[in-house]
């Protein structure tokens, strides 16, 4: 059993009728848990939709940082009473990216600080997204005081120094397939020293694909091959990686797939 922290399943990212197709393959491969996050209102309206129907499928739903100019009060309550459902697990994915600042910055910290306040509002953990801003991204957590919700590092792609004080605020650290390849020397590193309560694994499909699929539209069955990486760089079988990351999500959130 293994479980996928973060994959997109909708709109954009995967055609609606290659979804029952796709979650058939990963789970042939022992994948049968999906954590699937939406990235603004529309989709985390379909996010929620899919998430309440498909066994295994849980959903985050929030306002990516991409899209935080369409954030304003009438999302604010929307998105408020859709992550009240049960089958949402996450708020998010919400953080700040500065490598394409596709929003302007401070139009992302509006939006982050927002749905940090919401998360604690409904005692529900944060996916986070972070992009060249990890100052910004960890003070913001700080300031509103995210470590009583804590929540996921999403596509951990930071050194060790983020990496601390992130755990120190009580946050969990998911690898993605970055994790696979070679020259992601400073993220194999934390992925080999993080302590073992604290990790997960992801695909971030439809990107992201893991070595042997790098650079191929990603699906959340490679899962498994992040999982092995990580193991590897642990020293442990997969068997126990697919365990504890299974358990790490189960204590973060209260939900584990049944089988
Ligand atoms: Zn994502």
């Amino acid at each position: 059993m293994l479980v996928d922290a973060h994959c997109h399943l909708t709109g954009s990212y995967l055609a609606p009728d290659q979804v029952e197709a796709t979650l058939a393959r990963a789970r042939a491969e022992g994948v049968t848990g999906f954590i699937a996050v939406g990235t603004d209102l529309e989709d985390s309206r379909i996010v929620l939709d899919l998430a309440t129907r498909t066994p295994g499928v849980q959903a985050s739903l929030g306002v990516h940082p991409h899209e935080a100019s369409s954030w304003s009060p009438q999302v604010a309550e929307a998105l408020g009473r859709m992550l009240a459902d049960p089958a949402v697990r996450f708020v998010g994915e919400t953080g700040l990216d500065w490598h394409y600042d596709l929003s302007p910055r401070d139009e992302q910290e509006l939006a982050f600080r927002a749905q940090i306040r919401l998360a604690k509002a409904l005692r529900k953990p944060l996916m986070i997204h972070t992009r060249s801003a990890p100052e910004a991204t960890l003070r913001l957590l700080e300031e509103e005081g995210a470590d009583a919700v804590k929540g996921i590092i999403h596509c951990f792609s930071e050194d060790r120094a983020f990496a601390a004080r992130a755990l120190d605020l009580g946050f969990y650290l998911s690898f993605s397939g970055i994790t696979t390849f070679k020259k992601a020397e400073a993220i194999r590193d934390v992925a080999a020293w993080a302590p073992e309560d604290r990790i997960l694994v992801e695909t971030d499909a439809p990107f992201l694909a893991p070595v042997p699929y790098r650079g191929k539209p990603n699906e959340p069955g490679y899962v498994r091959f992040t999982a092995e990486v990580v193991a590897e760089l642990r020293g442990i079988p997969s068997v126990k990686l697919a365990e504890l990351t299974t358990r790490n999500l189960e204590a973060l959130c209260g939900w584990a797939p049944s089988s």
